[in-house]
């Protein structure tokens, strides 16, 4: 049986595929330094892109933006406030 796609020695984004594990895994080493066992067509696709350390590098990068004012687009104006009773003196 031979294995279908040879990754050894390939670089997915941040996974550096180290060598064939089983079940259509392969055992990949991220940016990170940790080594992972990755399904081959999830890091070949493109659906896994990292450890999960990249995914936390987005969300931080999001957050920043959402920080910066760049775009989320459910965050509405402040609504004006409904208009305040006067005080009654009489
Ligand atoms: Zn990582």
């Amino acid at each position: 049986m031979s294995i279908r796609n040879n990754y050894e020695g390939m670089k997915f984004n941040y996974l550096l595929v180290i060598k064939y594990d089983h079940d259509g895994r392969w055992i990949c080493r991220c940016d990170c330094g940790v080594e992972k066992s990755i399904r081959g067509f999830e890091f070949s696709r493109g659906r896994i892109k990292s450890c999960g350390c990249m995914a936390a590098e987005l969300r931080y990068k999001v957050n920043q933006d959402q920080v910066k004012g760049k775009a989320p687009k459910d965050v509405r104006p402040a609504t004006p406030r409904p208009p305040r009773f006067e005080p009654d003196y009489s």
